[in-house]
């Protein structure tokens, strides 16, 4: 089976300032097996063929932090302090979902994703089988981890889930699943919960995915708790030694971020701008992570905090508080956030070997973005327009592993009204009354 897009301006994301090339691809397998030009026997030989005219094909964006299955919470409570928002809204609703509403909240989400150009997603969730079913049925690429909290009683249980996930799922949907080890963060994990949790990563040899310093109550907790900083906190305990992606990082000191560089951290940051601005976390210091060499990738977190999945939202927003930040325009440039978004992104997760970057031998997992549009209107700059001009609405057609998941918006696997319908009826139960 082949697929080829003709007529595209190619935007290979290889290098930052990449500059758009008109061309072809080709997709056998799967794969990415020609990329600008594709020779007339080649083209003889494709079965189905899209063409690109006036769209930007580009790497699919990839989201370094979710809770997917939140979509069933989403605008359930806003406007609340985070421990507040946890701990009488989020967690007593949670207790309430089923299996079955996180197959479907997932769902939910994975169609916010795919319509907005994301092809692959971290995730962090409970009834992590059906979170995995879910993104088997979607088509999406997703690297899962079952959330690890240190709570008195299920902790047996909490466990066995991850090693189960880790078993059952590494490598599912022909490859389109990755699993990771998900300690849910500092302040509730303890050193031997979270030693705990980084055997299993070894005995898996599976990257790990833990929150840091969300929040300036974390830092103090932890502050109080060990007289350590959250980062020096999992450093002692030994979590640096192993690929691990560290979700908001937005307290993060000098000497935090030392630390990081001299033991090379592999893995990297999940930056997730809009979350951290709409719950009031603060800003990452984006710009230091970088200059210290740090991988930094682009996440939204759960939609049940952060309101949309939609990553063109995100990169706008990790530019422009960046610039805020720094009190300077040059701070954070569009070539940058694009790179976050895609090929920095799939670093920090680990599938950089897969996709990212649309490069000969890697999965096909592309995006086509509709340029003709009046807000995107002169073409000056396809880079910029990209970055800060474009949504997820512009977002024409998705395809992840060579499978085409939305073309000319219209989804090939999911039904979008059906699924509207059934979450709705769910989150009236679940919310009801909290
Ligand atoms: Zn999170």
């Amino acid at each position: 089976m082949s697929l080829l897009i003709e007529n595209a301006m190619i935007l290979t994301m290889e290098a930052e300032r990449a500059v758009p090339m008109p061309g072809d691809l080709l997709i056998e397998q799967g794969r990415i097996v020609a990329v600008g030009d594709v020779s007339a026997e080649d083209r003889a030989r494709a079965v189905e063929v899209i063409d690109a005219t006036g769209l930007v094909a580009m790497p699919g964006l990839v989201n370094c932090h979710n809770h997917a299955a939140m979509s069933i919470l989403r605008g359930f409570s806003e406007d609340l302090r985070l421990m507040e928002w946890l701990s009488e809204k989020m967690w007593p609703a949670e207790a309430r979902m089923t299996e079955e509403d996180v197959y479907l909240g997932t769902l939910l989400a994975t169609v916010e994703m795919i319509k907005s150009g994301t092809t692959a997603f971290a995730d962090m969730y409970v009834f992590t089988n059906a979170v995995a079913q879910a993104v088997v049925d979607s088509g999406m690429r997703g690297v899962l981890t079952r959330g690890l909290i240190d709570m008195p009683e299920g902790e047996a249980v909490r466990f066995q889930e991850a090693r189960e996930l880790l078993a059952r799922w590494n490598g599912a949907g022909d490859g389109r699943i990755s699993v990771m080890v998900g300690p849910h963060g500092p302040h509730t994990c303890p050193p031997a919960f979270l030693r705990r949790a980084i055997s299993l990563a070894e005995e898996f040899g599976a990257p790990l995915h833990i929150h840091l310093a969300e929040t300036t109550e974390e830092v103090e907790l932890i502050r109080r708790e060990y007289d350590r900083t959250p980062t020096e906190y999992l450093h002692e305990v030994g979590l640096f030694d192993h690929h691990v992606v560290l979700a908001h990082s937005v307290h993060l000191t000098p000497g935090d971020i030392e630390i990081l560089k001299k033991v090379g951290l592999r893995g990297g940051i999940a930056h997730n701008p809009i979350s951290n601005l709409k719950l009031g976390c603060g800003i990452a210091p984006i710009g230091e992570f970088l200059r210290a060499g740090l991988t930094v990738g682009l996440g939204t977190d759960g939609p049940g905090s952060a309101t949309t999945l939609d990553m063109f939202e995100e990169m706008k927003a990790a530019a422009w508080m960046q610039k805020v930040k720094a009190f300077d325009p040059t701070a954070l440039q569009a070539g940058q956030v694009l790179q976050m978004a895609t090929s920095e992104g799939a670093k920090v997760l680990a599938l950089d070997e897969q996709v990212g970057t649309l490069t000969v031998g890697k999965q096909a997992d592309i995006i086509l973005v509709d340029m003709r549009a009046a807000h995107l209107c002169p073409p000056h700059d396809l880079t910029a327009l990209l970055a800060y001009s474009a949504s997820g609405a512009d977002v024409h057609t998705t395809i992840v592993a060579g499978k085409v998941l939305m073309r000319d918006r219209q989804l090939t696997q999911l039904d979008e009204q059906a699924l509207i319908a059934e979450v709705t009826a769910r989150a009236k139960r679940i919310t009801a009354g909290i």
